[in-house]
């Protein structure tokens, strides 16, 4: 089906949705994004997505042309004019049309894209079974040099681990900082669960600052369940009780095995089917 793509706040069909190959997006990877999900037509945390957007482009020193609340509602338009119920949105911000050379002075204007279309979701069984990770060779960007907490275009340093992830059999693979501390995966957040304690790795680790895992972070304390944001090792993930991971696409989705390494019981844990089923009722309340 020919979907309504949004560009510079116009929905156009796909066909027609294009973009300039002297894009800097296209030519260096200059801009950011944003996924959300929309449930039931309405988009989850949508103000939250939008606030990440602004401050990655912030971050790139992006200027984009309108407001938040108008982001956020051509994004929330162009699901309706999709007649998307529960669907995935990409929201992304080149720097623009510019010259062959670097520089982004050069460029135009930045450009908007909006698409709203269905979502492919992980196959039931990762949910009832459980992942399985590596450990990739590649370290997640170092802070000083692009920032993890930027939502960029330029993602070659998370495909790189999903590469190595994806030849080892695992859809999904552990990446570590600079220092040696467990970062995220390439695409999602971590979480441990040891003594009864939701553990998981702190912003300065060198992370995104995922959506889903401020939500998991905010019912496992409703919950009356202790967080811990304190650096974790590969060890810490070895002995760990349970293992999950957060994102938009994979929402709640437990982790089994770890560098070939059984993680608790082997089976998605109690703590991680119960805050699975949480998310589950938050999105659509
Ligand atoms: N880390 C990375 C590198 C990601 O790309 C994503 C997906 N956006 C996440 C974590 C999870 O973030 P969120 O829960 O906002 O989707």
């Amino acid at each position: 089906m020919s979907r309504q793509v949004s560009i510079n706040g116009k929905l156009v069909p796909q066909e027609q949705a294009t973009v300039s190959v002297f894009d800097h997006g296209l030519l260096y990877g200059d801009g950011v994004f944003e996924g959300l999900r929309s449930y039931g037509g309405k988009v989850f945390r949508l103000e939250e997505h939008v606030k990440r957007l602004y401050e990655s482009a912030q971050a790139i020193r992006l200027e984009i042309p309108i407001s938040q609340s108008d982001m956020a509602k051509q994004i929330s338009e162009t699901v309706a004019a999709n007649k998307i119920t529960d669907g995935y949105v990409r929201a992304v911000i080149t720097r623009g049309v510019g010259t062959l050379g670097l520089d982004p002075n050069k460029c135009s204007n930045p450009q908007i894209i909006i698409i709203a279309d269905t979502i492919t979701m992980y196959p039931q069984e990762y949910y009832d079974n459980g992942l399985e990770l590596i450990t990739s060779s590649v370290i997640r960007n170092h802070p000083a040099a692009l920032s993890p907490r930027i939502k960029s275009l330029n993602y070659l340093n998370n495909i790189l681990a999903k590469i190595e992830g994806l030849k080892a059999g695992c859809v999904e693979a552990l990446m570590l900082n600079h220092k040696g501390e467990v970062a995220e995966c390439t695409g999602d957040n971590l979480f441990l669960v040891k003594n009864g304690r939701l553990l998981t790795p702190p912003l300065d680790a060198g992370i995104l600052e995922g959506v889903t895992r401020n939500a998991v972070i905010e019912l496992a304390e409703d919950a009356g369940i202790e967080v811990v944001t304190n650096a974790i090792t590969k060890h810490d993930v070895y002995i760990a009780n349970e293992c999950f991971l957060t994102g938009t696409a994979a929402e709640v989705v437990p982790v089994v095995k770890v560098d070939d390494r059984v993680i608790g019981t082997g089976k998605p844990g109690p703590m991680t089917l119960d805050l699975h089923k949480r998310f589950h009722e938050l999105v659509r309340s």
